[in-house]
């Protein structure tokens, strides 16, 4: 009855009632003639007739707009129903009003939703469900707030169960309001997955530990650059960002990369730049290689154009430094012999091509090795610096090598020559003449220079540095502080002596030296032992000394095999003597710079089975000269072994003290240019008595090297001396001439030392 009172109140359609009012009338009046009815009666039909015309319209409009509701009805549901959001509708006074099913799973509403509902109770109902993470009061006021103003009210929660729910509410003109549910979970989590990986993309592109830079491919503005690029150019990516390169760069660069850019983005494909500097504004000059990148839009347009840079200044660095290192002397930064070997290269070519001449010079300090035993290591090496820098202050554009210990060398500029390089040596030797100051020491030290010139004295590199070096050997053994130029003679005895030293070393590889052997006696005349003395017979030259060949096989490296076989064979010869004399041994200062001496001498020592108390070594100082400390610790492992070392030729070089102090020798053996002076020079007798008198003092015994005389002896004698060693004892002979004093013959009686001599 409500209903039909709703739909009264709101009926419209007059058209259709008055349609059913006048054929309720004509109906009506055609049955009232053909009845003949009286005139009110007839009135009284046509009322009833427009008012059953009317009814009947009427019921009509009900019917027909009940079926239209129903079907809209149907059609709204279906629609709803098929939506993907959940939705729901609250009419002005915050009642619910339709709902899809949606929404009733999506909270898992069920029984607990109906029509007309508050959206209180409605909220309640989720919280209770678990189905609304917020309070629920405060939720409602909230969003009524937003709705009252007309906004729209949106949510995005987080459920319990971990899916997503985003909530629009919409107000309606009506006063209430729309609300679409929809699950994003899936979308969310493909955000976040996308954001994820950005991040991480991001995180990696801004660690790579190369500068990338992305540009716009249109106005090549710098979009993006990460960590390593702000380190690259020295500053902060707020002062790079939607720049451009020239607000960056220098003009002078800013050509080059831009056409660079252009030209990877025009052509589409990956471009590479090699080596090139790079003046950046924070960081100095970096030394670069770039590969760019073009990227494209959907339309194939370009977009991007990342470029990554690869800074190889460090690398470059290290390599320059590797580079100075290896042409360059670490103590004086001169250049060393792999850069003179290729500077004198150079300059030959050059030379040759201008048809000018050169000079190279070869240049020796003189009491450099005195320098640096008294005054130690370390003001030799700033001595060492001293002239490094005299000889180039003085070359001015000649080109100073230094190639080993205190040698050094010079290329001088082409140009008139002999003149300008006998100019330059003397300017060299007068840059000398003066003290050098080291540590308020002061010192002295002159320089002597040999000089080969080209193409005169040889058109190769070798044979001009072996004819400097012949030109100096010459010079150092007239006058130290001389200036000698190369003379073909020299040229001769330089071939001749790699001739011997040919020779000398298929002497050693065949076995063909030999060992004489020199007596050694005490002052009453009895023989302790034999000093071994090599002697080599050159098949042409006769008898070679051994103060030729011993510096021959000391230059060529030859010393070692030479000296293992002296020291093999002096063992196994001693060993086999009936008579338990010594034997001596000299040994060169080469043979302790390389391999382990004292190693040889045990294994030489158990192979012969000779007793290390019969053997003596015989040093010069020139062992200590050098790496003394590897040399003392050498000498020491070979005393502990029982050997005796012997000083030999004391008195010649620096005869100093502090050599007799480092290591407790066995022996100290005069040298016999003393001996040998005696007679005429009071000088030498003075040294022999200082020496023997220190020898006392140390508690070493002294040898007399070279005595001849019976005068000689008797001297010596009176002086205190220990023993003696010379051609009035015995000349140095084949061991088969001593036979009887090692006791491979019977002995016949003693022959006196003054009938010898
Ligand atoms: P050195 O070790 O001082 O040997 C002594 C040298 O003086 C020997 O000369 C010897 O013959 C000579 N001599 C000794 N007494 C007299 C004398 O009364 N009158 C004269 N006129 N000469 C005398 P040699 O054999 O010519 O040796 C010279 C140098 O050669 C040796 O001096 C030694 O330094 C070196 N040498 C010889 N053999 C070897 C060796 O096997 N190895 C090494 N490294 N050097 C050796
Ligand atoms: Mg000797
Ligand atoms: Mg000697």
């Amino acid at each position: 009855m409500l209903k039909t009172l709703g739909y009264l109140a709101k009926f419209r359609d007059w058209r259709r009632l008055g349609l059913g009012v006048v054929s309720g009338i004509a109906l009506t009046s055609a049955i009232a003639a053909w009845a003949s009815l009286s005139v009110l009666l007839f009135i009284l039909a046509i009322g009833a007739g427009a008012a059953f015309g009317a009814l009947i319209a009427f019921s009509y409009s009900v019917l027909h707009a009940a079926r239209k509701g129903h079907e809209q009805n149907i059609r709204r549901d279906l629609a709803l129903n098929n939506m993907i959001q959940g939705l729901c509708m609250f009419d002005g006074r915050n009642r619910l009003v339709v709902w899809n099913k949606q929404y009733e799973d999506m909270y898992a509403l069920g029984p607990h939703i109906r029509r007309n509902m508050s959206i209180a109770e409605l909220l309640a109902a989720r919280h209770a469900a678990g189905m609304l993470p917020y309070d629920p009061v405060q939720y409602e006021t909230n969003m009524n707030a937003a709705l009252r103003r007309g906004h729209v009210f949106t949510t995005e929660t987080e459920m319990a169960d971990g899916r997503t729910i985003s909530v629009v509410n919409q107000p309606t003109k009506e006063g209430g309001w729309v609300a679409t549910h929809e699950d994003i979970t899936v979308r969310k989590r493909s955000d976040r997955e996308l954001d994820n990986t950005r991040a991480f993309l991001d995180m990696i592109v801004e660690n790579v530990p190369s500068p990338i830079i992305v540009k716009d491919a249109e106005d090549l503005r710098y979009l993006l650059v990460n960590r390593a690029t702000e380190t690259y150019f020295g500053v902060d990516r707020t002062n790079i960002i939607g720049k451009k390169t020239i607000d960056i760069l220098p003009k002078g660069i800013v050509t080059t990369i831009l056409s660079e850019d252009r030209k990877a983005i025009d052509t589409g494909e990956v471009g590479y730049q090699g080596e090139h500097g790079v003046v950046t504004p924070g960081n100095g000059t970096r030394i670069v290689t770039a590969t760019r990148l073009p990227v494209k839009q959907s339309d194939g347009k370009p977009q991007y154009l990342i470029t990554v840079i690869h800074d190889i200044t460090e690398r470059k660095r290290s390599e320059q430094k590797i580079a100075h290192l290896a042409h360059h002397d670490a103590l004086t930064d001169l250049p060393n012999r792999t850069a003179f070997n290729e500077c004198i290269d150079a300059t030959i070519v050059l030379a040759a091509q201008e048809n000018e001449s050169f000079g190279v010079l070869c240049l020796d300090l003189d009491r450099f090795k005195a320098v640096n035993d008294v005054f130690g290591h370390p003001i030799g090496d700033a001595l060492l610096r001293e002239v490094a820098s005299r000889l180039e202050q003085v070359c001015q554009g000649a080109f100073v090598a230094r190639v080993g210990g205190d040698e050094f060398t010079i290329i001088t500029p082409t140009g008139q020559q002999p003149e300008a390089a006998e100019a330059l040596a003397r300017r060299l030797s007068a840059a000398f003449e003066s003290d050098i100051n080291i540590d308020s020491h002061q010192m002295r030290v002159g320089i002597t220079v040999g000089v080969a010139l080209y193409p005169q004295d040889g058109a190769d590199a070798e044979t001009l540095i072996a004819n400097a070096d012949a030109a100096l050997s010459r010079a150092k053994s007239e006058a130290r502080g001389s200036i000698r130029f190369f003379e073909v003679a020299m040229d001769k005895q330089l071939r001749e002596k790699h001739v011997l030293q040919q020779d000398l070393r298929k002497a050693v590889e065949q076995n063909e030296l030999a060992l004489h052997y020199m007596p050694q006696a005490n002052m009453d005349g009895k023989i302790t032992g034999f000093e071994a003395l090599a002697r080599w017979h050159h098949p042409r030259h006769g008898l070679v000394p051994p103060d030729v060949f011993i510096p021959l096989a000391e230059e060529s490296g030859m010393i070692g095999a030479l000296g293992e076989w002296v020291l093999r064979t002096a063992c196994r010869e001693a060993a086999s003597w009936p008579e338990k004399l010594h034997v001596a041994v000299n040994l060169s200062p080469v043979q302790f710079q390389h391999g382990d001496l004292p190693s040889l001498v045990h294994q030489v020592l158990l192979d012969t089975g000779l007793s290390p108390a019969r053997l003596e070594l015989e040093i010069t100082e020139g062992v200590l000269i050098g790496d003394f400390t590897r040399a003392v610790a050498m000498l020491r492992r070979l005393k502990n072994m029982g050997v005796r070392v012997a000083m030999d030729d004391f008195g010649t070089g620096y005869s100093s003290l502090s050599y007799l102090q480092s290591f407790p020798f066995d022996k100290i053996k005069i040298d016999r240019a003393f001996v040998c002076n005696l007679a005429h020079s009071q000088q030498s007798a003075t040294i022999i008595r200082a020496v023997i008198a220190l020898s006392r003092g140390l508690g070493v015994p002294v040898v007399a090297e070279g005595v001849e005389t019976e005068a000689q002896r008797q001297f010596l004698a009176e002086e205190g001396c220990d023993a003696i060693q010379g051609y009035l004892v015995g000349r140095p002979m084949p061991i088969e001439g001593y036979a009887e004093l090692v006791g491979r013959v019977p002995s016949r009686p003693a022959i006196s030392l003054t009938a010898r001599a």
